[in-house]
């Protein structure tokens, strides 16, 4: 029974809540079960809180029992990246330097979940910070991808992505400042969503760089991500770069999409986002979903987006700037760790002490990269130069869409690669992001969608669709129309492929 409670999809399990097939004590508890089994060889979780879930899985039952369920998902697990503040339950950002902080709040979007009665399993595991691509960052040691753990589950939310993979929850919620929603969907062989910048609460998500940062769904459908997208999204006083627009009727845009119409729809094929370094197996199962929309009655053109090229440099400079900035709060006074050096305690002493000890290799670069190219006199050269750029890329994208609805590429430029394959070659990982920073630029959504299983090594590759600002809603037509499609070709959802997911390990 708890096998099969913990295999649905969370509109699933609503629909079981809602017929009194099943309790949110009973479900909560199945996917607890799961964790204890198999996660101490996948890693998804930093911190799983069994006796709180329950106790709100039982305040769920309660109110259902009553008549007064609070949402649909009221009583459906959900797993929290560890990037987003959660009272009473700690939050490191896989950081050492956060250990054993426990805030006294909860950002907007776990209140929002809470509100609903969603009960929270625990926090998930990412690169220190929401730096990386390959959740190897976190100081607490990496995930591994469930279909094969000798492999990367992308990054920063790796941990996310992996939980939902492995069935230890039926939703997630990750952040996206580059592509760590998107990444780690796709190379889990799950769906992620970065919604429109402002669409979507930041107040209480521990930034990364404001001006990129999105919180979002991870799940296995696209119709669970448009369930979770409409509760956690809408207008928020408490953070100043939110949107005040209605919540787009996502779920509606879902279940329209599955029904395989696509007839009159312009999507643009991204012409940058092919060619050297892209994976033979990726670009293959690319150029099959292509003409799979063509088939849904989709009219599909190239579009050239001239200036996507220098979007990684961009990023590159503009991320680590605000990062630099955001993390000199981390000062060894008003949160976690302190290290005092002997002789020593002036707060100059403490603090470089304290950094020292509890930043990791790839956030002590970035901090370095940012202040320099904030620096006086090399300010206009790097920082003000890449905000320029930032702008042509927004007119890129400005341009492509009075032509095409939505413009689409592969998520990611590969499939899951071996631990420790890139970990000393920042670059190398950085070009992870290649197809996914674009967006966070311009502050469009994105999503990325399963397209099958790369030929050369058997494991998944994610469809990526991108939209105008504020609409949303496309993302999930598109989404659900390819999901629909692709899921009854395999005979079945892409996880079912999974050599090791079946049963406990
Ligand atoms: N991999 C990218 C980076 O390292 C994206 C991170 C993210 O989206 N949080 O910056």
């Amino acid at each position: 029974m708890s096998e099969q409670l913990i295999h649905k999809t969370a509109a699933e399990l609503a629909d079981a809540l809602a017929a009194g097939e099943t309790t949110s004590v009973e479900l909560t508890q199945a996917h607890l079960d799961r964790i204890a089994a198999v996660d101490a060889g996948v890693h998804a979780f930093l911190h799983v809180d069994a006796e709180g879930a329950l106790a709100q899985a039982a305040e769920s039952d309660a109110r259902r029992a009553a008549g007064e369920a609070r949402h649909l998902l009221d009583g459906v697990p959900i797993a929290v990246k560890d990037v987003l503040a959660t009272q009473g339950l700690p939050t490191t950002c896989g950081s050492k330097i956060l250990e054993g902080w426990v805030p006294p709040y909860d950002a907007t979007v776990v209140r929002r979940i809470k509100d609903a009665g969603l009960p929270i399993l625990g926090k998930t595991n990412m690169d220190e910070f929401a730096m990386g691509s390959s959740t190897e960052h976190s100081a607490y040691g990496p995930t591994r991808n469930p279909w094969d753990q000798t492999r990367i589950p992308g990054g920063s939310g790796g941990g996310s992505a992996a939980a939902v993979a492995a069935f230890e929850a039926p939703l997630a919620l990750g952040t996206d400042t580059g592509g760590s929603i998107r990444q780690p969907g796709a190379v889990t062989g799950t769906v992620g969503v970065k919604p429109t910048y402002g669409g979507v609460s930041r107040y209480g998500l521990v930034a990364l760089a404001n001006s990129l940062d999105q919180v979002g769904p991870v799940t296995r459908t696209v119709l669970d991500s448009a369930l979770l997208h409409e509760l956690i999204g809408g207008h928020d006083p408490l953070d100043s770069t939110s949107v005040d627009a209605p919540v787009g009727a996502y779920v509606e845009a879902a279940r329209q999409g599955a029904t395989g119409d696509l007839a009159g729809l312009r999507v643009g094929v991204i012409k940058e986002l092919a060619g050297d370094g892209w994976q033979a197996g990726v670009m293959a199962r690319f150029a099959e979903t292509v003409e799979l929309l063509e088939k849904l009655g989709a009219e599909v053109t190239e579009i050239s987006c001239p200036t996507f090229v220098h979007a990684m440099a961009t990023y590159y400079l503009i991320l680590p700037a605000e990062c630099s900035s955001n993390l000199a709060k981390f000062d060894a006074m008003r949160y976690g760790l302190r290290v005092v050096p002997e002789g020593d305690p002036s707060a100059e002493a403490v603090m470089r002490a304290t950094r020292d000890a509890g930043f990791g290799d790839e956030v002590k670069r970035r901090i370095m990269i940012g202040t320099y190219a904030l620096s006086s006199g090399y300010y206009d050269a790097y920082y003000g130069q890449a905000q320029k750029v930032r702008t042509l890329i927004s007119r890129d994208f400005a341009a492509a869409f009075e032509s095409v609805d939505v413009l689409v590429s592969p998520t990611s430029p590969t499939t899951a690669f071996p631990l420790g394959e890139k970990l000393d070659d920042p670059l190398a990982m950085y070009l992870q992001d290649l197809a996914t920073i674009p967006a966070n630029l311009a502050g469009v959504p994105g999503i990325s969608v399963p397209a099958g299983l790369a030929d050369e090594d058997g494991l998944p590759v994610g469809f990526q669709v991108l939209a105008p600002a504020l609409a949303d809603e496309r993302l999930y037509r598109v989404g659900a129309a390819v999901e629909a499609a692709l899921t009854s070709r395999w005979g079945g959802p892409i996880l079912a492929k999974a050599p090791n997911l079946e049963g406990p390990r």
